[in-house]
């Protein structure tokens, strides 16, 4: 089939390589026309594990294309997927749809022949009906359906979920549209778990399961305090309550909250619409209002590690939202980082792909390393932000001798804590 992407970022790029994979001829449109010259000229534009090699294949055959010229993605597409950005109203945490409407506007003069517009943009319920709108308004005798088909990649993984999806959800109010979407993951055969339901439906399943996990995160974060006054290891009451399969042993691992591009928008856009219908969401509230004090209280806990302290010196491990990805929007990392430069400290920050990304966004207020050992060099406390697996095989031995004191606030449980012990470095973890 031939398919048009709009939107080149994490969602839009994987789903474009992985589609080409598939044997479809794709041709990927952004409107930031560096980005599109970088990926034209074979340089890959963000960081996915097992993405590049793909890319390159992909390109290199003539199924992958990139343009900034909205025609030629969009005129002889069968599906035009939309993947722009839907990041949170600063003002009032709605979802903000100006990069969905505009784009659906762009579009829409360049339709030939039937086409599906398959939403993968996060959008509030309500959104396919907006866009066919729109298409209607702008080119009244276009042949085409608006189809919700939501994203559930997570970054870092990006590629193997494209490829291994738990399921793809499909709001299709058309036969038609439906079987365009079947013919697209036709490839994957029964591997699909293909669900239709109503676009409605479709739309609020992705908010559902965002605030969902958000919660389950939010929940075990606040077990993890619990066990800490209480003298339980909260790894054991997560390991016991996770063998239940009705509550299932993923995301039951505490932390510094939650964040990244989608959970901290996408619990508040859920809340915004609740409140839109009527409905009281009370968790969902909860959560997003405790999730953003958390950041603020790991600050804390650092800086009370390097209590009396002048203008101490803080080793940083780990800038971007997880390890596996160089995305910081909304990272813990960068929140808690954030909290600490209110108060008259030093920061050294080491992160093994987030650096750039990260530097965008605190620019110099931060020093950087070179790695995990120059970061630590004079430090009074360091603090692992992020859960990197090579920050799990450093030499504590080494850092010891490096640093001025041997404080560790290991916000992600990442590190040998006994070892580290042994070693005679304070080391404080979560909930134990
Ligand atoms: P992103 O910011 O990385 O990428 C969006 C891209 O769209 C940008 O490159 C931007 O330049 C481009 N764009 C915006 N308007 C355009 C237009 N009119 N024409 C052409 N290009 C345009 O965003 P993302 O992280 O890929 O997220 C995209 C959507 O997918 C969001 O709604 C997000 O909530 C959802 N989502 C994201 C993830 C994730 O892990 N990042 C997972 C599931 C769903």
């Amino acid at each position: 089939m031939k398919v048009g992407i709009i939107g080149t970022g994490y969602v839009g790029l994987p789903t474009g390589v992985g589609l080409a994979e598939l044997g479809h001829e794709v041709v990927c449109i952004d409107a930031i026309k560096e980005k599109i010259a970088d990926l034209k000229a074979g340089k890959i534009t963000l960081f996915e594990d097992g993405l590049e090699d793909l890319f390159h294949k992909n390109a290199a055959s003539g199924r992958l294309r990139f343009t900034s010229d909205m025609k030629e993605g969009v005129k002889d597409a069968d599906i035009v997927i939309l993947a722009v950005g839907t990041p949170s109203h600063p003002v009032t945490k709605e979802a903000d749809m100006k990069y969905v409407h505009a784009a659906a506007r762009e579009l829409a003069l360049h339709l030939t022949g039937y086409t599906v517009v398959a939403n993968k943009s996060t959008v509030p319920v309500g959104t396919g009906d907006e866009v066919e709108k729109i298409i209607r308004e702008v080119n009244p005798s276009a042949d085409f359906d608006v189809v919700s088909l939501p994203e559930f990649l997570r970054e870092g993984f990006a590629v193997h979920d494209f490829f291994n999806p738990d399921r793809i959800i499909v709001g299709a109010n058309t036969e038609k549209a439906s079987a365009a979407i079947k013919e697209l993951y036709k490839p994957f055969g029964d591997k699909a778990h293909m669900l239709f339901v109503k676009r409605r439906s479709s739309e609020t399943i992705k908010y559902a399961s965002n605030a969902f996990l958000a919660m389950k995160i939010h929940y075990i974060n606040e077990m993890a305090n619990f066990c800490e006054k209480s003298g339980a290891d909260v790894y054991e009451v997560a390991k016991g309550m996770g063998l239940d399969t009705r509550i299932g042993a993923k995301f039951l691992n505490p932390g510094p909250g939650y964040g990244g591009s989608c959970f901290p928008k996408d619990t508040n856009a859920m809340a915004c619409m609740a409140k839109k219908y009527g409905v009281e969401m009370s968790l969902i509230e909860t959560t997003i209002r405790r999730n953003d004090a958390r950041k603020v209280e790991m600050a804390e806990r650092i800086l009370k590690a390097v209590d009396g302290k002048a203008k101490p010196k803080i080793a940083v491990l780990g800038l971007a939202f997880k390890g596996g990805t160089d995305d910081c929007r909304e990272s813990p990392a960068m929140e808690i980082i954030n909290a600490l430069l209110k108060h008259d400290v030093t920061i050294t920050a080491y992160d093994p792909k987030a650096m750039k990304t990260a530097e965008k966004l605190v620019g110099n207020r931060i020093n950087y390393a070179a790695d995990a050992y120059e970061a630590a060099k004079d430090a009074d406390v360091l603090a692992v932000l992020t859960e990197w697996s090579d920050f799990k095989s450093l030499d504590l031995a080494k850092l010891k001798t490096l640093m001025k004191v041997p404080k560790i606030v290991d916000l992600r449980n990442l590190l040998n804590v006994n070892e580290a012990k042994r070693l005679g470095f304070d080391c404080q973890g979560i909930g134990r």
